[in-house]
């Protein structure tokens, strides 16, 4: 089943490994690059909009690419268009919080028209995580477009904005893209089956973890490219905010998923402390960024950014240590994973060290959310594997022991333990007839011929009752020389004489260099059909053990026997005689 299964993931992982190559933000074949310039110049609202002088001076726009993120605030960023390229209509930007957009377009007479903006005025793209809106309309062509945002708070808005000369559609490679994302979010969903399944035989909360994992990070996925928007129009308020979410339940799911899923003593008693109280830490910081406070308006996406390290932190850390102390499962994770950290790592050092190359996260994004599935995925079939053959060696060796514990080792016969503990059973199961059976003066046999001969004799004896195949008798070895036989069905008392006359026979026959005769006595109790006595093992033991010596008094190898018979109402009575 695992083999079939590999198979069908590696091939979803082609397809959408393709898929997430061919996914990358809107093609930039429009990019008109804007001028960028910190305040907000455009005043787009009131009797008498108007565009700030400083708009003018050239000295006071940045008009070369951007190697910074800048930060929140208020920006505003400048779009010319020449002279014969096609009009722009609408202005496309990566998705993010502002609190208004101011909108100035000039024509190519001079005039200016203007129009004000606020986040639910912005419409949402499908396929990726970016919304639009119409500029305002001129009469003359337009020369120059402002956009002037007030309390931006994702750095890729200013950076990423361009002007559209049409409303962005779905063309035919989009809907590719589309078909292979939902591919990419099917492959996540195929551990979710798989975990179910494997919770069910084992309960183990890593599996109930994973399930969430992968909800969430199909959720992301979903969310990022706006796949919801295809039933209904989503706000781009809605988006932004479940994005936030469910990167950082993803973060926080993760967190808890990496905690249960290392093996047990394989990651340090701190750091399994620790893990909640971040995921817990992750998802606050993520629903304060998603409410977009006016206080951490300034900070742009820095808080969010920073407040996140933590918990990567935590969970690197986790890693490391689990790597340490030799985790199996982690290897799985790590490989799931490096796509996801080298992005990381990319994207901090090209922050620190600006080298003038926009870093765009969204298709390392997409393959690291696949290779982290994939890997996980197999992690945790691997996991289980190694946990049910775990189950099954302990299984084992706890059946050794209780076979150990219940054999007499010299004879292989159970032991007194092992009957006691089920008499009740064995007595449901029909078994009315108790045989004590003792070896008659058998401490001759070790005086005169030594332990050994005596243990040989004592192996023949077991022998000679074990009772072969049947499965309606039952020899015990209670201890020394003293053997228990249980028995049901037709003539238990005949079979019981039979057995012990076998004795001597099979002492003389496989005992060499014993040259007197090794008898045995009974004492044997027999119990009505449907006895409601409820006699226990001490009980019938007692009885047979006086039986026994009355046999021995009465002169050592015979049987002495009494049957319990079953009055309505009354005592047992008895029957009591002596066999030779
Ligand atoms: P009787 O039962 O006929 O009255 O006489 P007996 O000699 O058999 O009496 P008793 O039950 O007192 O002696 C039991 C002897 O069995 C004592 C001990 O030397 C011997 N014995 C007990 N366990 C073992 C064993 O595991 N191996 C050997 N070789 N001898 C054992
Ligand atoms: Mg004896
Ligand atoms: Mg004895």
């Amino acid at each position: 089943m695992t083999r079939v299964w590999v198979n069908d993931l590696f091939l979803a992982l082609i397809f959408a490994l393709v898929a997430a190559l061919g996914i990358s933000p809107a093609a930039a074949a429009e990019t008109r690059a804007p001028c960028i310039v910190s305040g907000v110049l455009v005043d787009a609202s009131g009797e008498t909009p108007k565009v700030n002088a400083a708009a003018n001076a050239e000295q006071n726009w940045n008009c070369k690419p951007l190697t910074n993120e800048p930060a929140g605030g208020d920006w505003t960023l400048r779009f010319d268009v020449a002279e014969g390229e096609t009009a722009p209509t609408v202005l496309y930007t990566r998705l993010g919080h502002f609190d208004q957009l101011d909108l100035a377009v000039q024509d190519a007479n001079g005039r200016w028209t203007y129009e004000t903006k606020t986040m639910a005025d912005m419409e949402s793209a499908i396929g990726s995580p970016h919304i639009y809106t119409d500029l305002p309309s001129s009469t003359a062509p337009p020369r120059r477009v402002l956009a002037a945002f007030t309390g931006n708070g994702h750095g890729p808005t200013l950076t990423r904005a361009e002007l559209l000369d049409e409303a962005p559609g779905l063309s035919d490679s989009d809907v590719a893209a589309l078909l292979a994302l939902a591919a990419l979010i099917g492959v996540l969903l195929i551990p979710i089956a798989l975990d179910g399944a494997f919770l069910l035989v084992l309960r183990q909360s890593f599996l109930a973890w994973h399930i969430g994992l992968s909800v969430v990070f199909a959720v992301m996925i979903a969310t990022r490219a706006n796949l919801f928007g295809l039933l209904m129009p989503m706000s781009a308020e809605v988006l932004r905010v479940s994005l936030i979410m469910s990167m950082g339940l993803g973060v926080a799911v993760a967190l808890m998923f990496t905690r249960s899923f290392i093996e047990p003593g394989k990651i340090s008693a701190k750091l399994h402390r620790i893990i909640p109280y971040a995921a817990v830490w992750t998802v606050a910081v993520s629903i304060i960024h998603a409410a977009s406070f006016e206080v951490l308006r300034p900070l742009g996406g820095n808080f969010h950014s920073f407040s996140m390290a933590v918990p990567i932190i935590v969970l690197v850390m986790a890693l490391v240590d689990a790597w340490r102390r030799g985790s199996r499962s982690v290897k799985f994770q790590l490989f799931g994973w490096a796509p996801m950290f080298l992005a990381t790592f990319i994207q901090i050092v090209t922050h620190v060290f600006p080298l003038g190359v926009q870093q765009d996260a969204l298709p390392i994004f997409y393959i690291g959310i696949l290779s982290e599935g994939i890997g996980t995925a197999l992690g945790v079939a691997d996991r289980f594997l190694q946990i049910r053959r775990e189950r099954d060696r302990a299984l084992r060796d706890a059946r050794e022991l209780t076979h150990l514990s219940e054999h007499d080792p010299l004879t292989g016969l159970l032991n007194r333990r092992a009957v006691e503990t089920r008499f009740d059973d064995l007595r449901e199961q029909g078994f009315d007839t108790f045989a004590l059976l003792d070896l008659d003066r058998f401490k001759q046999v070790n005086d005169k011929y030594g332990h050994q001969i005596g243990d040989a004799a004592l192996t023949a004896c077991a022998d000679a009752i074990r009772g072969g195949e049947s499965r309606d008798s039952i020899a015990v070895r209670l201890g020394g020389e003293e053997f228990v036989i249980l028995l049901r069905g037709k003539n238990t008392r005949q079979r019981a004489e039979a057995f012990r006359e076998a004795v001597p026979v099979r002492i003389m026959h496989e005992v060499e260099g014993l040259d007197m005769p090794v008898t045995a006595s009974m004492g044997l109790i027999e119990l009505p059909r449907h006895d409601t006595t409820m006699m226990t093992f001490h009980d019938m033991y007692a009885r047979a053990d006086m039986l026994l010596y009355e046999a021995k008094a009465a002169g050592r190898n015979r049987m002495n026997y009494e049957r319990l018979t079953l009055f309505a109402g009354s005592p047992n009575r008895r029957t009591r005689k002596s066999a030779a």
